[in-house]
């Protein structure tokens, strides 16, 4: 069991060979394109954002030069605000629902804006938030991902304690193990971490999981109230895919970003769905100079779920999709050598020494249904727009009720979880 600040991540990572995808800007680009900002009355931008950063105010101080007040406003918002500038699908959020849009001019950058702001912040180790007056009360937290930190961090500016507990040795949930490279590595995902610990008295005990090292029961002895924040289980399997060579999507992503994968003798690839965890890996294979890196999704292009800029980006990399067809099995002895699939022009053979399964993650919700905690059919905790469960002083929020969203939603989330808490407290 180790409480933080310990964390440190491996120094070779094959996630390090990615250049950053959007450099950051230096502050002459900052103001020139924080100038051009309209500052509308009723931001659309604004409304996109589940965190309701109050993206006008926050470019208007770029642009005066306030960069200190500026990285507050979003940070006040958002504790991880810096995360969320460098992954959020800004396309489908803010900068997507921006003015300009409707005109045909390009829209305001405002990831890239808020990047400036909150990165000189953490860089800076400038402190804007102080725990509030001890009220006695404390919090179990499942989890240490970015729906749990950022419960934990209102819960201490709210003056509650807080002990997180997380499986693995390092927090951060998928914001350090599973985020594209080219977008946010991990070291740069747990400097904000540090940053947000730095309120004080947010107690992170990793290495330690819930339901194995401590049972679910005693979290309710030890506080007085819990907040679930455990994500989502493991990558779906499919029959078969036992071979060597056949890995879940995510897992071999967390691999690739806190250690090193071998990628010798992979000649050609195959990703295996057609979500944005499939655009990612298809990505990060083309980087890594896989030479043919194949999709094969089961729908038409325009019904993938995953986003339609990131399949643009991948099929500049020269990715290829093979759409309509649906895996048959794998072929291969000991080690996979392709992957059968079955379309409309009937079954074929796509060669591949690398199969990565991107169908989807496991639920984790039904872990709790003895405590009398409902979750729905396929495994999500059921909670009220509060995030409170079907049990009282129990709460969750992020992937494991959403069901798998983006980073912004469960920091959203876990903070309307922690001032229901707060409320429920009655302090
Ligand atoms: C491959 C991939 C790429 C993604 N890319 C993006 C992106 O570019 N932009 C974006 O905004 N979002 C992205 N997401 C989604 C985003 O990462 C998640 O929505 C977000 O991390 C959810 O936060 P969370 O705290 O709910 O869960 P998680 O981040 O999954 O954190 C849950 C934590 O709980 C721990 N835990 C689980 N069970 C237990 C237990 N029993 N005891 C103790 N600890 C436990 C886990 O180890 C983990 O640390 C991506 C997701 C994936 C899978
Ligand atoms: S919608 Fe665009 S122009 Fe208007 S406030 Fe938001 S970023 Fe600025």
């Amino acid at each position: 069991m180790r409480s933080s600040p310990e964390w440190t991540l491996a120094s070779q990572r094959s996630e390090l060979a990615f250049p950053d995808g959007k450099p950051a800007y230096n502050q002459a680009q900052a103001v020139a394109e924080a100038s051009r900002c309209l500052y509308c009355h009723n931001p659309p931008c604004v409304q996109a954002c589940p965190t309701h950063i109050d993206i006008p105010s926050f470019i208007r101080k770029i642009a005066t030069g306030n960069v200190k007040g500026s990285a507050r406003t979003i940070f006040d918002a958002n504790i991880l605000g810096y995360s969320c500038a460098r992954a959020c699908p800004v396309e489908e959020l803010c900068v997507g629902d921006c003015v300009y849009n409707d005109a045909g001019i390009p829209p305001i950058q405002i990831g890239r804006l808020q990047r400036y702001s909150t990165e000189i912040a953490v860089r800076e180790g400038w402190s804007y938030f102080t725990a509030g007056a001890p009220t006695g009360k404390s919090v179990g937290l499942v989890g240490a991902g970015p729906a749990s930190l950022a419960c934990a961090h209102e819960l201490r500016r709210l003056g509650h304690a807080c002990t997180l507990y997380e499986k693995s040795q390092v927090p951060g949930g998928l914001d350090v193990t599973g985020i594209a490279p080219y977008k946010l590595r991990g070291e740069e995902a747990l400097q904000e971490i540090h940053w947000v610990c730095r309120i004080g008295g947010i107690d992170v005990q990793s290495g330690v999981e819930v339901g194995k090292d401590i049972a679910w029961e005693e979290l309710e002895r030890r506080h007085d109230a819990v907040f679930v924040g455990m994500g989502l289980g493991p990558d779906r399997r499919l029959p078969g895919a036992d071979l060597d060579g056949v890995d879940g999507a995510v897992a071999w992503i967390e691999k690739m970003k806190l250690g090193t994968v071998s990628l010798e003798g992979v000649r050609s690839a195959v990703v295996l769905g057609g979500g944005n965890t499939a655009m990612d890996c298809l990505r990060e294979l083309a980087g890594l100079g896989v030479p043919e890196v194949t999709m094969v999704y089961r729908g038409t292009p325009e019904g993938m779920s995953g986003y339609k800029h990131e399949w643009e980006a991948a099929k500049k990399l020269g990715v290829r999709g093979i759409f309509g067809a649906t895996p048959a099995g794998f072929v291969g002895e000991g080690q996979v050598s392709a992957v059968r699939i079955k379309g409309a022009e009937g079954e074929q053979e796509v060669p591949a020494q690398l199969v990565l399964l991107a169908i989807g993650q496991a639920r984790l919700g039904e872990q709790l249904r003895p405590l009398g905690i409902h979750a729905d059919a396929s495994g999500r905790l059921i909670a009220d727009a509060q995030g409170a469960l079907s049990r009282p002083r129990w709460y969750a929020g992020g992937d494991c009720t959403n069901g798998g969203k983006e980073v912004v939603n469960a920091v959203a989330e876990g903070k309307a979880a922690a001032l229901s808490i707060h409320r429920a407290m009655g302090v």
